[in-house]
Order: structure tokens, then C-alpha cells, then sequence
């Protein structure tokens, strides 16, 4: 196809909102062979040959705030705008004769279906990863160098053959530790043989139902912590050192100033007394 068409569709998406916009044709599932084989663009719908990710990012401002009614509620934005993205540039490749649909963001209804089965139908990360987005990291997020993991996905389909991304060979994640370390639900466990940790799905998805039911999720401090991302510099907030002594910190003083934004964004518009 001409790479004006595909030019054309990143312009069309940036108009709409999203920020990320890569190519992975539909094969690169067959090829990589990670994905089983039901949770395949082709198999979802077999008109499908290639899949444009989109991306929109997390402000991390906001999200240091985390648990907070502030984060929740950018956290729902993005929802919404990639879903109003997916939707929107899915009818205008329609209009232009190109059969494309859109696989909506997070599929599931509540938690306690995660509980019993915490697969989504299709994943965002592995199509980003195949789109040469990002790459696929230590807290199974996909980790972005704009913007480290702090970026939320959609996935069109379409019917438009169009040249891929080239995917991106060297590990952004530099496994650090910090997430483990931080981690509330304590949910990963590191495997010597690989970069990606060992996750305990169930914990993690416990400790969401508790700040559910406070009305601040989700919890999102493995995307909060990691140091990679180009935002980081953006909104000069490079000392990780602030948010590994975060709870010891505010367990000696809760008044402690080097927080007192983050903590006064938690006593408003939430239940409970949660200070970190
Ligand atoms: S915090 Fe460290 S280990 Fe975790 S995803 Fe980021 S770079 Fe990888
Ligand atoms: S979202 Fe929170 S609880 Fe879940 S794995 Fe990440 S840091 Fe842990």
C-alpha cells in the first residue's frame, strides 16, 4: 500500500487524540507464536491483516497521586478517548473502503470476573509489542521510551494490508527492582530466565476491590515508579528515591512536605484514610 494511506491514518489518529500510532500486520502473531492461537487478530476476525495500535499517555503528575480520585478519573479519560478513538478512526477507514473494527480497550466487567478469569479477549501489549511500540516488561506492562509504562492502548483492525513497525529487539525495561519493591499486593516474583516477573494476578486484582470500594482505581504504582520514559524529564521528575521512601516517610511524618500534594489529593473525594 502507499505510504501516504498510512501517513494519512496517523494523521487521522493524532487528530483524534492518540499520541503512539504503530503498525503490526496481522502474521507477526503467527510468526512470533507467544500468543495462543484464539487470541490471534485473524482468529477474532478474519478479515483482519494489519493492526494499528494506538497509545495515549498517562499524565505522570496525576498518577503520582495514585491511590487517588484524581488518578481514577484520568485513568477513565483515557478510557474514553481511546475508545472514541478506536471507534472513530474504524468508521473513517470504513468510509474510505477499508473494512476495520476495533477491539475496545480492558475487557471486563468488574473485578470479580477478573478473579475467576483475568484473560482479556485480545491483548493491547502484545499487538504493541508486534506493532514495535514497546516493549513487553518486568510488571507485564508495555513499557514505551516516551513515556515508560505509562501509556494506555487501543487496537484497530483493518483490512488494509499495510507495511509493519519494525519491532523493537532490545528490552526497554531495565528491571530494576522498583516495581517489585513497591508493589502493594507484592504480585511479582522475579524469573532468572526472563525479563518479564512472575505475577500473582489474583493479588493484584484484591487489592484493586479494596480501593474500588474507597472510589480510588486503579492502583497503578508499577507504572507510577518505573524511571524509564521521556516524561520523566518533561515534568523534571527524575528521583525515584522519592517514591521508594515514600511509606516510610509518611509512616514517621504524614505531614512530611516532600508529599503533602499527593496526600491532600487522597483525603479528597475518597473514602478511607489511606495516606499512601
Ligand atoms: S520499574 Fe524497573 S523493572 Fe519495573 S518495569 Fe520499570 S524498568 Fe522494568
Ligand atoms: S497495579 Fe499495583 S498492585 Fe497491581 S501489580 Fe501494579 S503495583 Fe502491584
Amino acid at each position: 500500500m502507499a505510504s501516504t494511506t498510512k501517513r494519512a491514518i496517523i494523521a487521522k489518529a493524532k487528530i483524534l487524540g492518540a499520541s503512539l500510532v504503530n503498525f503490526a500486520p496481522a502474521d507477526r502473531w503467527d510468526e512470533y507464536g507467544e500468543v495462543q492461537t484464539e487470541y490471534r487478530p485473524k482468529a477474532l476476525w478474519n478479515m483482519a491483516e494489519t493492526v494499528i495500535v494506538i497509545g495515549v499517555p498517562m499524565l505522570l503528575p496525576v498518577l503520582e497521586s495514585t491511590p487517588s480520585i484524581n488518578y481514577q478519573e484520568m485513568y477513565n479519560a483515557t478510557n474514553s478517548l481511546l475508545d472514541q478513538i478506536g471507534f472513530r478512526l474504524s468508521v473513517w477507514l470504513n468510509e474510505r473502503g477499508y473494512p476495520s473494527i476495533f477491539m475496545p480497550r480492558d475487557g471486563y466487567g468488574n473485578l470479580e470476573i477478573l478473579l475467576n478469569k483475568y484473560q482479556g479477549c485480545f491483548s493491547h501489549v502484545f499487538a504493541a509489542k508486534y506493532a514495535g511500540q514497546g516493549t513487553i516488561a518486568y510488571s507485564h506492562n508495555l513499557i514505551t521510551r516516551e513515556y515508560g509504562p505509562r501509556v494506555r492502548l487501543v487496537s484497530v483492525f483493518t483490512n488494509l494490508k499495510l507495511a509493519g513497525d519494525p519491532v523493537i529487539e532490545e528490552e526497554i525495561c531495565t528491571k530494576c527492582d522498583v516495581c517489585r519493591r513497591l508493589c502493594p499486593s507484592q504480585s511479582f516474583t522475579t524469573r532468572p530466565d526472563s525479563i518479564i516477573a512472575d505475577m500473582d494476578v489474583d493479588s493484584c486484582t484484591r487489592y484493586h476491590q479494596e480501593l474500588r470500594s474507597e472510589s480510588r482505581w486503579p492502583c497503578g504504582i508499577c507504572c507510577k515508579v518505573c524511571p524509564v520514559g521521556d516524561d520523566r524529564k518533561l515534568y523534571e521528575s527524575t528521583n525515584i528515591g522519592l517514591y521508594l521512601k515514600e511509606r516510610e516517610a509518611l509512616d514517621k511524618d504524614p505531614d512530611d512536605p516532600r508529599y503533602k500534594s499527593w496526600v491532600h489529593q487522597r483525603q479528597h473525594g475518597s473514602s478511607g484514610n489511606r495516606i499512601y
